[in-house]
């Protein structure tokens, strides 16, 4: 699957680093400041809260203690503001009595100032009305009782207080003693009765009422005056911002209140807070501990009006059955907290602005700092970028002034250094390709290289000029095929085996056809081997042109086949010969001795005919085998020719023009005679079988020069000077069927008795003997050309043989005739003992060895057989020539044999009769023989 990326380039890819770098160290920052703020903020609040509440509780603690010393300090003061303010009294009412007396003494009597006096402190009362006056005789009569004055005058000395005591007894005791002091005792309330309070009086002799006066005041109603002093100075502490002293009696009542005077007097033990609290009880637990106590609870705030959390300090007086207390109200530091918080968010905020003015800063910086790396690395870059462009085609070493850091500079130097190196190897390179094109291209096979992996289907990737030359293609066109473009359709199926041996082995030899672009097939051998370029796998294939080596192979095999028909011809030719001229022979000595009227006369020459139409046969197969023994001359052909052509003219009839077309100057050749006219024969017999209906019989010769590739000539045989002889007929020409096997023998397209397709094996033969060569041009329906070159020979053309005479011959000379065959022997001394000769028959060579042991006997002639069992003709010849120096031989032969003439061509000076002879060839042949 192929992703796609957006392309970055260094320049973003820095701002993006840089930016992003920079916004995280800017935010960790703020974060680390905003925690740490935070933290610092959470811990300053706990304590804030924490110290606020312990200084409240301390200062309403403080106030508490203030008012509890106070509360103990006037309570501690009862009794002596008690006695200061009853001794002050009775003193004031001591000076009363003391300045009436001093005032009249002397002008009234005891009693009336006595009187006056008790008149003048009767009224008198003080202390809320509790206090007055009293006055007792020290014999124990009532002088003054304010308030009971029913018992003025009255003895009071047996009276008792409450607890049995004689009070006035033991007051007239005290002031007898001291004159003056304090009593104490205990006594009723007015009003009250049942129940008697701690009572002090302070007593004083007074002269003028020969007793003591006095005052007297409860304890109790000392303390309560007290007790309301106290209360009303409590009400009116304030502390804080709203702090007040509450006073609750132990038993829940409020005693004090100085914002909330409405629960003053009110019973408010069960009260409870809003949250269940029960306020005072929890007060009451407080004040019963020793040193007081907190306690928490929710309460009316009197500023706001509203519940809020508050701590009250709650301390018992006991004497007095108080608990007095003060409370703050806890949410107080919360606004203050909230101040606080505010204040540091404030700063928070700050910081943060700050903290975004750096990172603004940072991403400029960022950004101008990218902008400058980026620039300047891609100028590097591009150094380099045009560097590796310009390798492509050669290349340029890299500036290093231009490079700038040591990194750049030292990959700068590796770059020019692999440049370096590049060149080299591509030097090298360059230098190897070189040597292989001109190795490539200098071979005589074509090469190719073509992919060896399937999927690339053989593709060619190189050829040399050979491949172009021999295909047809260019180069370019070539390199635009695979291989299975110039294999044949056939070769497809062998590839695979063929590839498999050579990933197998590595290579592989095989023959095929190769498609030319005309479509040619040509055949090649193909040398196919496995090679690595590049990596990939390769098949170089080295590919040989046999077109040549075919046609060879199959001449050759040609040449085998009518070798060995050609032997076999031989074979039967020889035996046959030897009855043929037995058989014409002793046709033709019958003849002889018969009358020409002789009925018996026709039937001996018919069967002479016959003999001698097998006799030609014969001498065909033997032509075809080339056994057939010649006597090249040298001769003009133009003049042979035109001997001929009433000959050939008389063989093709009228219906057939001939035209017969001498080239000029024409060359000498060497051949035998006979032959030419024997090939000249057959050609035209062919060409006017060819030609029922008749037409034109053309016979041309030219002198002709072959070269290597001679235009319109191909040829394989030697470069040279020849004579061409071309014989073409405007016949029904041959398919190539037909062509192919036109030179065996026997072969014939002819209704039987008609041909015996001998014709051409035999010009083959002759031809071939002459070292000649022959080719055919055929179609059907368009005639057909017969081609033979003979080889230019130097020289003149011999004269023709003198004419022969009517007459045979006759002789009286001795001939030795050797002869295995016993018909041929008979039949040849017969011929020659008639002519007058003298023959010594042998059946062999040691017969005729022995017969000529005789140094008398004059031998004049030796005729015998080449071939013969034990010893052949020549090597008798030579046994006998050694004692007889002046011997002259004859060969007979049916075939050649190398020991008269070497590949059927006579030895010159050598004479030679060939079998089967006709009695007037023998005559004249062994005349010929003895006279030369
Ligand atoms: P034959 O003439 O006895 O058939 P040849 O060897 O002379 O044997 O010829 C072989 C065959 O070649 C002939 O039967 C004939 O079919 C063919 N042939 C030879 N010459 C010609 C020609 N000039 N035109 C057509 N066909 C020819
Ligand atoms: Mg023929």
């Amino acid at each position: 699957m192929k992703t796609f990326r957006t392309k970055i380039n260094v320049g973003r890819l820095l701002l993006g680093g840089f930016t992003t770098l920079s916004f995280l160290i800017i935010a960790a920052f703020g974060l680390l400041l905003f925690f740490r703020d935070a933290d610092k903020f959470r811990v300053e609040a706990a304590h804030l809260r924490e110290n606020y509440l312990n200084q409240q509780k301390y200062e309403v603690k403080n106030e508490v203690e203030k008012v509890i010393d106070y509360i103990n300090y006037n309570w501690s003061q009862t009794e002596q503001r008690l006695k200061a303010n009853i001794k002050a009294r009775t003193y004031e009412a001591d000076a009363i009595a003391a300045n009436l007396q001093k005032k009249f003494a002397g002008k009234k009597s005891t009693a009336e100032i006595r009187g006056l006096i008790v008149e003048a402190l009767r009224p008198i009362r003080f202390n809320n009305g509790r206090g007055y006056f009293f006055a007792t005789g020290l014999d124990g009569r009532e002088i003054l009782f304010a308030d009971h004055p029913e018992l003025e005058g009255k003895d009071l000395m047996n009276m008792r207080d409450t607890r049995g005591a004689f009070v006035i007894r033991e007051m007239i005791d005290l002031v007898r003693r001291d004159g003056e002091g304090y009593y104490r005792y205990t006594w009723t309330k007015p009003g009250e009765s049942g129940k008697d309070y701690p009572k002090i009086a302070y007593l004083k002799y007074s002269a003028p009422l020969d007793g003591f006066i006095g005052t007297g005041e409860y304890l109790d109603d000392v303390e309560r005056d007290i007790q309301q002093e106290v209360l009303g100075r409590i009400g009116k502490i304030r502390f804080g911002k709203d702090g007040y002293i509450f006073v609750v009696s132990f038993d829940g009542v409020t005693l004090m209140n100085g914002v909330q005077p409405e629960l003053i007097g009110k019973p408010i033990w069960d009260m409870t807070d809003p949250y269940g609290v029960k306020v005072i009880q929890e007060e009451r637990r407080a004040a019963e501990t020793p040193n007081g106590d907190f306690i928490r609870y929710h309460w009316e705030k009197p500023t706001t009006r509203t519940i809020s959390p508050k701590i009250s300090f709650v301390k018992g007086f006991r004497q007095w059955r108080w608990m007095v207390g003060a409370g703050v109200y806890v949410d107080e530091v919360e606004s203050v907290i909230a101040a606080k918080e505010a204040d540091v968010k404030h700063n928070a905020r700050i910081d943060f602005f700050y903290l975004f003015l750096i990172l603004v800063g940072f991403l400029a910086l960022a950004f101008a700092l990218s902008y400058f790396f980026s620039n300047f690395i891609r100028k590097q870059f591009e150094i380099f970028l045009s560097f590796f462009t310009k390798m492509e085609t050669g290349g340029e070493p890299i500036d290093t002034s231009r490079l700038i850091t040591t990194e750049f500079i030292s990959l700068g130097e590796s770059a020019n250094t692999m440049l370096a190196r590049r060149r080299q190897a591509e030097d090298a390179r360059q230098q190897s390709e070189s040597r292989y094109r001109l190795l490539l291209q200098n071979l005589n096979d074509a090469v190719y290289v073509h992919e060896a992996t399937p999927e690339k289907a053989g593709a060619i990737v190189d050829v040399n000029d050979q491949v172009c030359r021999m295909l047809g293609y260019t180069r370019d066109e070539l390199l635009a095929l695979s291989v299975a473009a110039i294999d044949v359709p056939e070769q497809a199926a062998k590839l695979p085996k063929i590839l498999t041996q050579v990933f197998a082995e590595g290579q592989a030899l095989f023959e095929t056809e190769h498609l030319a672009k005309d479509r040619r097939r040509i055949p090649v051998e193909v040398s196919a081997r496995l090679f690595e370029l590049n990596g990939q796998p390769m098949i170089l294939s080295v590919v040989r042109d046999i077109t040549e080596r075919k046609r060879l192979e199959a001449q050759l095999i040609q040449a085998q086949k009518m070798e060995s028909v050609g032997r076999l011809a031989g074979g039967v030719a020889h035996d046959f010969n030897n009855i043929l001229t037995g058989i014409s022979g002793y046709a033709e000595l019958i003849l002889a001795g018969l009358h020409p009227d002789d009925p018996l006369a026709t039937d001996v020459t018919e069967i002479k005919h016959s003999a001698e139409r097998a006799a030609a046969l014969t001498s065909q197969l033997l032509a075809f085998s080339r056994k057939q023994i010649i006597a090249p001359r040298q001769i003009n052909l133009n003049e042979l020719l035109t001997n001929s052509t009433r000959m050939i003219q008389r063989l093709i009839g009228e219906d057939i023009t001939l035209v017969f077309d001498p080239g000029p100057d024409l060359g000498t050749i060497q051949a035998d005679p006979n032959q030419i006219e024997q090939v000249l024969i057959n050609l035209a017999v062919n060409a006017r079988d060819a030609m029922p209906g008749g037409g034109t019989l053309r016979i041309e010769t030219a002198n002709v020069e072959m070269h290597e590739d001679a235009a319109g000539e191909p040829f394989d045989t030697l470069a040279g000077k020849y004579v061409r002889l071309a014989v073409s007929d405007t016949g029904c020409g041959m398919s190539a069927e037909v062509q192919s096997h036109l030179f065996e023998p026997f072969f014939t397209t002819k209704e039987r008795g008609k041909g015996t397709g001998l014709g051409l094996s035999m010009v083959y033969g002759i031809i071939k003997q002459n070292n000649g060569v022959i080719r055919l041009k055929s179609a059907v329906g368009a005639g057909t050309t017969f081609t033979i070159y003979w080889p230019l020979v130097a020289g003149e053309a011999e004269q023709p043989k003198r004419p022969v005479s009517e007459t045979l011959p006759v002789g009286s000379e001795t001939i030795l005739l050797a002869e295995d065959e016993v018909m041929v022997r008979n039949l040849a001394r017969k011929i020659l003992a008639r002519q007058g000769y003298r023959v010594i028959a042998a059946e062999g060579g040691h017969q005729a060895i022995l017969a000529a042991q005789d140094p008398n006997l004059k031998i004049d002639l030796l005729l015998t057989d080449v071939v013969m069992p034990e010893m052949n003709g020549s090597q008798l010849y030579q046994t006998l020539a050694a004692s007889r120096p002046r011997l002259k031989v004859l060969f007979m032969s049916g075939y050649t044999e190398d020991a008269v003439a070497r590949h059927g061509v006579l030895d010159a000076g050598v004479n030679f009769v060939q079998k089967p002879f006709s009695v007037e060839t023998l005559i004249r042949q062994v005349r010929e023989a003895l006279d030369n």
